[in-house]
């Protein structure tokens, strides 16, 4: 058995109209809907949870984010790999859009879009991703206007 540690962005976008938008996208190789993110100290030998969080979004989506508050419970998720079982802890952080644009997303996305927040739970594939937006709706709904 492995385990393995990433990290990713919840990251919504305010309107002018103050509607609210997330980014969720589409893996291109498993091509379930989820939220960006990646593999901690996988490309950078010491990387923090934090950038390796902000970093992924930054090139798996083309949003530059800024971190507002990481979630309190971690996704989890077992899965099989070449025979092997691994069990994987996701730390998600609640992220506020700063810049970039969608179009610059990388290869390993199919696809991705910003939604509306009636539209996110329905469309993420996995229940502990479904559960962290849960999560992170509830303190965006906390935060001052
Ligand atoms: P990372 O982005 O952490 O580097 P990855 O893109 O290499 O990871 P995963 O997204 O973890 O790989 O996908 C590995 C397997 O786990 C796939 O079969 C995928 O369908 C499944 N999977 C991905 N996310 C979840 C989840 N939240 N719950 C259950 N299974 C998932």
């Amino acid at each position: 058995m492995t385990r393995e540690f990433s990290a990713g962005g919840i990251v919504f976008k305010k309107q002018k109209t103050k509607n609210v938008f997330w980014l969720v996208c589409q893996h291109s190789q498993h091509k379930g809907w989820v939220f960006p993110k990646g593999l901690i100290g996988d490309n950078i030998k010491g990387e923090k949870s934090e950038e390796t969080a902000v970093r992924e979004v930054k090139e798996e989506t083309g949003v530059e984010g800024q971190i507002i508050i990481k979630l309190g419970n971690p996704a989890t998720y077992w899965y099989v790999w070449k025979g092997d079982k691994r069990f994987k802890t996701v730390y998600y952080f609640l992220m506020e859009y700063v810049s970039g644009d969608i179009k610059d997303h990388d290869h390993e996305m199919s696809a991705v879009s910003w939604i509306p927040t009636e539209e996110v739970e329905k469309r993420l594939s996995y229940k502990s991703d479904k559960n962290a937006f849960k999560e992170a709706l509830k303190i965006f709904n906390s935060l001052r206007p």
